[in-house]
């Protein structure tokens, strides 16, 4: 049952704090974290709902053996159907939490919402995120282990992938490298960004039939999941002789990588960390071309609390994992991020991955 009696009981402990009478989940890995298992009822109703004595699944008829034989730490699964609707299942698993403040998963469908609202219109809805982030943010030893065996086999898999590349190869043909070599390492990539040339200037470019041509500059973001915890990292790299502004940016943005590290430490508001970055690529004369947040947090959810951004002054404590991923980008040139995810230890900040290279690799 550990861990998730004791973070059913932190959870409680959160909503005495906070107000809350209920609190509804949606299958999400706030859902996940909290009992082990999760599965989506697509556009049927799944809900987690915690009260200060239970914690009941409220799923759909066709999903509740598999609720009953997966999910831990909870009481009961009360199921409906399609003919009946799921309000009473709802009333039931509510209880006299139906009639006080209930905390909303962020990602409940709103229709299910909206319908909570009809039905019972003596509750107040708040949101969740609050508490549920209380939890999840600071990683207990279990979930850092896995963060960083992730985090090593995420490594390994971008080296190989570096290694790969071929003059005239296509995008999607490099990220099927990495897709395969995820899978033999039993794991299943989450995500995967390939950028050649210019589409390296688009931080979020969806790789494409892009061929890879001598003098361009290469990024690679990618990731995994190792039993649900997340990896992410990004390299960048020149395949042959590149623009020498490249080689002059990598070397910024690696500065500014770095002194994230120094930045780090208990009790450091999350923007301090992002100006630390920030500020080198400023006085480097990049500031505009730098127009995303620092980073995010990472654990179940590839993107999750702590966001590391300017107005987040919100202090980190040690167990925070986040990633460290500046970047700069000459739009129809090339692009530059370097990307390690990081804890927050009480001697500052741990990178997960490997070092990055000190300066631009030439491949
Ligand atoms: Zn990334
Ligand atoms: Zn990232």
């Amino acid at each position: 049952m550990e861990p998730y009696l004791s973070r059913l009981a932190a959870l409680r402990a959160q909503m005495a704090t906070r107000g809350l009478d209920a609190a509804l989940l949606a299958p999400t890995d706030h859902m996940r974290y909290l009992v082990g298992w999760a599965e989506s009822g697509h556009e049927r109703l799944l809900a987690l709902v915690v009260t200060a004595d239970a914690a009941r699944i409220v799923a759909p008829a066709l999903n509740a053996a598999d609720a009953s034989s997966n999910a831990r730490s909870m009481s009961s699964v009360i199921p409906w159907t399609d003919a009946d609707g799921w309000a009473a299942a709802m009333a039931q698993a509510l209880g006299d939490g139906a009639d006080g403040c209930v905390g909303i998963d962020d990602e409940l469908h709103a229709g299910h919402l909206l319908r909570m609202q009809e039905l019972f219109p003596q509750a107040r809805f708040r949101s969740a995120s609050g508490a549920m982030s209380a939890l999840r943010t600071v990683k207990g030893a279990d979930e850092l282990d896995l963060l960083e065996r992730s985090a090593e086999i995420t490594d390994d898999v971008c080296d190989l992938a570096l290694r790969s590349l071929r003059e005239g190869m296509t995008e999607l043909e490099l990220q099927e490298v990495i897709a395969a070599a995820y899978r033999e390492r039993s794991v299943s990539m989450t995500f995967c960004i390939v950028g050649f040339g210019p589409n390296s200037a688009m931080p979020h470019h969806a790789t494409d039939q892009t061929r890879l041509r001598r003098g361009d500059v290469v990024i690679v973001d990618i990731g995994c999941g190792l039993q649900g915890y997340q990896s992410d990292i990004t390299r960048t790299v020149a395949f042959g002789r590149p623009d020498p502004e490249a080689v002059e940016v990598y070397r910024i943005v690696r500065r500014a990588h770095e002194a994230v590290y120094g930045a780090c430490r208990p009790g450091a508001a999350a923007c301090d960390l992002d100006r630390a970055a920030r500020r080198v690529i400023e006085e480097a004369g990049y500031g505009p071309r730098f127009f995303h947040r620092l980073g995010h947090g990472i654990g179940l959810s590839g993107h999750e609390h702590p966001y590391i951004t300017e107005g987040n002054s919100e202090p980190l404590a040690a167990g925070n994992c986040f990633s460290n991923e500046p970047g700069v980008y000459l739009d129809g040139r090339f692009g530059v991020r370097i990307e390690n995810c990081m804890v927050v230890t009480e001697q500052g900040g741990r990178s997960l991955n490997r070092n990055a290279p000190p300066a631009l690799p030439i491949l």
